[in-house]
């Protein structure tokens, strides 16, 4: 099939070399692409039809030039000027008139014919497949209003308009070909349209699910500590409220236990950086095993973690607080060869005796875990128990 002519650059190496100063060519409006190539081809296919007709009504030679323009030359002169539009819009509203344009012509030669029957239906049922497919119904009244348009002004150029609406055998089977052939390449158009619209509409439902899935990972990435998988802080202040409004409403207590890892500087010093990232991850491991559902295990700082243990009053928050730092200590964490160890100091406080708002119970936990370093490390300590 041919190429629209302003569509792709007859030499690619100078549209390269002028593409910087250009601006970008505006692509053909797909309206005005289509129309273009059905009207060629169906135009291209009339003119055997028409010179047969023409041939036996012995019409003079103008008719017959005026044949060949309007049906070889017609398509592209408004291709050129509907494609030649600024942007989009007027393209389409250019290939609108264009269409009016040519109703109106083949209804002045269907008059000036004498109304042959089969060449005049098929262009007038063309007509109104490309009225109602680019309007709507709107578009047949334009379409009769044209079509009268076109009569009149036959009547008003030839005076009076004959009758002669007979075509031959031949002439008949031609249209009819040709028609058939005009309503398979509109409804492969149809099929491709609705085919690309619902490739499209597909592929947008699959993106969307993507982003969906991809917005969800980073909102969970943005409440987690890369290093150890925990959640972070700003997470804990999206929810610590919420935990303790909802321990509010059912009267059920809740304990935070503020764990910092003893001397931690010392394994940076000694092992290395990496050793004491090993150290942080593998604590996080511990404490997420040890988390039940409803509890939270957050990283608040460099080697500070939080409990949050809802449902969980002083005493056994403290139980399983005392259980993990029992097990941290006794975990080896063996890093480059090296078996490390470390103990950790816990803070408790709980929600309604030691404060009932996050920013309180937060200060609470923190004033009962300076107590545990300063009463030697190692050590639990709760912040009733601290002065
Ligand atoms: P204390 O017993 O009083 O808690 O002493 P400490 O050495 O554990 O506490 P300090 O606050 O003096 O040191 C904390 C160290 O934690 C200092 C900092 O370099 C280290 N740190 C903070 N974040 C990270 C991290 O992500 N990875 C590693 N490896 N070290 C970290
Ligand atoms: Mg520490
Ligand atoms: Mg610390």
């Amino acid at each position: 099939m041919k190429t629209p002519p302003n569509e792709t650059p007859l030499n690619p190496g100078i549209a390269r070399s002028t593409a910087a100063a250009a601006p970008a060519p505006v692509r053909v409006h797909w309206m005005v692409r289509m129309n273009w190539r059905n009207r060629s081809l169906f135009s291209a296919v009339l003119v055997p039809v028409f010179a047969v007709h023409l041939r036996e009504v012995h019409a003079d030679t103008a008719t017959w030039v005026l044949m060949l323009v309007q049906l070889l030359l017609f398509p592209q002169l408004v291709y050129g000027y509907a494609s030649r539009q600024r942007d989009s819009v007027r393209q389409r509203r250019a290939e609108l008139g264009v269409m009016h344009l040519e109703a109106l012509l083949f209804a002045l030669w269907s008059a000036l014919l004498g109304f042959p029957l089969w060449p005049s239906f098929i262009l007038f049922a063309a007509m109104c497949l490309n009225f109602v497919v680019f309007m709507g119904w709107h578009g047949l009244w334009r379409l009769v209003l044209v079509l009268a348009a076109g009569v009149l002004l036959g009547a008003a150029l030839v005076h009076p308009l004959r009758w002669q609406p007979d075509t031959s055998l031949l002439v008949t089977g031609m249209c009819m070909a040709v028609f058939t052939a005009f309503l398979i390449s509109f409804a492969r158009d149809g099929y491709l349209r609705a085919l690309g619209l619902h490739q499209s509409r597909s592929q947008a439902r699959r993106q969307l699910e993507e982003i969906s899935l991809l917005q969800a990972r980073l909102r969970e990435a943005a409440l987690r500590d890369p290093l150890t998988g925990l959640y972070n802080r700003r997470h804990l202040s999206d929810t610590l409220p919420g935990a303790l409004a909802r321990c509010a409403r059912q009267g059920t207590p809740l304990t935070l236990v503020m764990i910092d890892i003893d001397h931690f500087k010392q394994i940076n010093d000694r092992h290395g950086h990496a050793a004491g990232d090993a150290m942080l991850q593998a604590l996080a491991q511990l404490l997420q095993t040890q988390v039940r559902e409803g509890d939270m295990a957050c990283r608040v700082g460099g080697e500070e973690f939080l409990l949050v243990l809802e449902n969980a009053a002083l005493r056994p928050a403290w139980e399983r607080a005392q259980a993990l730092c029992q097990a941290f200590e006794a975990l080896a964490v063996v890093h480059d060869g090296a078996r490390l160890q470390a103990t950790v100091s816990c803070g408790l406080a709980s929600c309604p005796e030691d404060g009932t708002d996050a920013d309180t119970l937060l200060r609470s936990a923190d004033r009962a875990l300076y107590a545990a370093k300063a009463g030697g490390r190692n050590q639990l300590r709760a912040a009733s128990a601290v002065a």
